[in-house]
């Protein structure tokens, strides 16, 4: 199968030189095609079990969801995106949906909290595992409430894998006293949630809006703790993409390579020349296309389409950040629920001409691809 992805893969590579004639994508691109195999002993290490990444090849893979926040986190998101955007928005700026979720976010109701009935999301999962999804990456951590507990739960009833994740969140979201925490602090406290349950991930790990002294801080912390566990992370960007890059070069001066990180959110820059997107690829990182599924995909399929079409699927990771009770089947039946990255939002991009291999790539391989890594901490 590695043998077979590579010649697509180079197919691919190949095109995207010679429309680009750019001496840097090649050199990305190398990398990918070493990574196409996975290392010895590499796992993606879920809650219920440690998988060979080849278990999981038969469904599709969603990086960056969640399932479990706690009782008012949606609410005082919602607050703080208000007052940030009335904070930095240009004088005359035309209003703009809240919401974390291009999808469902305008006006959502944060109450009843869904993400704590257990019976609903027991449910939820099932469905998604039965539309195709083989594996779900919950992006909290304990400074969003996440239970670990009930995340065992809902995967043990519905038989759906998931993989939960350590690290902070966002300045908002930190210990108040963060600003008075050494980098090494901060490595302890992330090292004590990956030895507290088995970590899969390192995410989501956040800047708010423009980054701010903390979140670099934070950042660097969890560069360290990628050195000394091998996770891999996966980041949230604030409104809309900012410090996208100043994110990898944070990672990778810290001595994480680009190919195990995904940048998060970047479908929300809506840029049809995608140029951070593409400044970020060309680094051999992943972008995160991880808030579709919804009104915004009008804006965000082309670009992505066009990111396809240059040759980029394997730098491509898509998911959608659910966290709006109008985006579950139980409130919404016609919504596509956990599993609308592949049954919504994929057919979209197929209709815009990607082809049936590269959407397999993004929605089977890289995820795989990603989550795999040698562990240097034995599961808890
Ligand atoms: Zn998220």
């Amino acid at each position: 199968m590695g043998q077979q992805k590579s010649a697509r893969a180079g197919l691919s590579r190949r095109d995207a030189i010679g429309m680009l004639g750019g001496a840097a994508i090649a050199a990305a691109s190398t990398a990918t095609a070493a990574e196409a195999d996975f290392p010895p002993g590499a796992v993606i290490r879920t809650l219920s079990k440690d998988y060979a990444p080849a278990e999981l090849a038969g469904g599709a893979t969603l990086f960056h969801e969640h399932m479990s926040l706690r009782d008012g986190f949606m609410v005082d998101w919602l607050r703080h995106a208000a007052e940030t955007r009335a904070a930095t928005q240009a004088p005359g700026t035309p209003p703009r949906p809240a919401g974390p979720n291009g999808g469902g976010g305008a006006g959502a109701a944060p109450a009843p909290n869904f993400l704590i009935d257990e019976d609903l999301m027991a449910d939820e999962m099932a469905i998604a595992r039965r539309e195709g999804i083989g594996c779900i990456v919950d992006a909290g951590h304990p400074d969003m409430g996440r239970d670990v507990s009930f995340l065992r739960r809902i995967s043990q009833r519905s038989g759906l894998p998931i993989v939960a994740s350590a690290g902070f969140y966002t300045q908002p979201f930190y210990p108040p006293d963060i600003a008075t925490w050494s980098e090494d602090r901060i490595v302890d406290a992330i090292m004590g949630q990956v030895r507290a349950n088995p970590t899969g991930a390192l995410g989501e790990i956040g800047s708010w809006d423009y980054i701010s002294k903390d979140e670099r801080k934070v950042f660097r912390a969890v560069g360290k703790v990628h050195r000394l566990t091998n996770l891999p992370i996966f980041t949230h960007t604030g409104i809309p993409g900012k410090s996208a890059l100043e994110q990898l070069d944070i990672l990778e001066d810290a001595g994480v390579a680009p190919r195990r990180v995904v940048i998060g959110h970047l479908g929300n820059l809506v840029d049809p020349n995608t140029e951070i997107q593409r400044a970020i690829i060309r680094r051999g990182a992943f972008v995160g296309i991880d808030r579709q599924g919804g009104a915004q995909d009008a804006q965000v399929v082309p670009m992505v389409a066009s990111l396809i079409a240059q040759g980029y699927a394997d730098h491509l990771m898509f998911s959608s950040d659910l966290s709006s009770p109008r985006e579950i089947k139980r409130n919404n039946p016609q919504t596509g629920g956990y599993a609308k990255t592949l049954t919504v939002f994929v057919p979209k991009l197929k209709a815009a001409g990607a082809s049936e291999a590269d959407l397999h790539r993004i929605m089977y391989d890289n995820p795989r691809r990603f989550l795999a890594f040698v562990p240097k901490i034995k599961r808890t």
